[in-house]
């Protein structure tokens, strides 16, 4: 072969408008937890490959008092479940309770569920091995803070133009996909030794 290729050693992925529908009202309830179609086939696929995967999620809705800590266990279960009926895990789950006023160091843009994600992964020295896959700007910023790389979907509820231009801006050689299904099965076509 003329050329090495190294898949991904992880990939974060954030929840809402990546793995499931989102919502500018929150998700409340199980039921409003739909996954975005093959979404759960492409967490799959990443399993087959052995590639580790994070959930990096901001869940401001806690910290709002929107739903309770039981009710959002509720639907981390059901996406679980979800998740392994398919075939897939998630091997490592961060997420940020707090209210955006409360000042913590984990909720994105700021890097300390993707540092936490590093460690649990054992990959702090080695961000670069590692690919974070959002749909918002705040999960770019993030990412690029992180030294983790970048990788924008447009399945999620914003302004899909608007965020690829103010990504672009932080990570200009940015990849961007309709959707999860999409970036997943390309970033494995682009490995063809693995
Ligand atoms: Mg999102």
């Amino acid at each position: 072969m003329s050329s090495q290729h190294i898949l991904p050693k992880a990939i974060l992925l954030d929840r809402d408008g990546v793995i499931n529908f989102d919502s500018p009202d929150y998700i409340l309830t199980p039921e409003q937890w739909l996954p975005i179609p093959h979404s759960l086939q492409a967490i799959a696929l990443l399993k087959k490959y052995h590639i580790k995967v994070g959930l990096v999620s901001n869940q401001s809705a806690l910290g709002r008092k929107k739903i309770s800590p039981n009710i959002f266990q509720s639907i981390h279960s059901k996406m679980i479940q979800d998740i392994e009926a398919k075939g897939g895990c998630l091997d490592h789950i961060a997420y940020c309770p707090h209210h955006p006023d409360d000042g913590c160091t984990c909720r994105k843009p700021l890097v300390g569920m993707i540092q936490a994600s590093l460690k649990a992964f054992d990959l702090s020295n080695a961000p670069e091995s590692v690919m974070m896959i959002g749909d918002s700007l705040r999960d770019v910023q993030a990412a690029v803070a992180g030294g983790v790389k970048p990788i924008l979907v447009q399945s999620g509820y914003g302004d899909a133009d608007m965020i690829l231009k103010k990504s672009q801006d932080i990570a200009p050689s940015i990849q961007v996909f309709p959707n999860l299904w999409a970036a997943i099965t390309s970033i494995l076509r682009a490995y063809p030794c693995s």
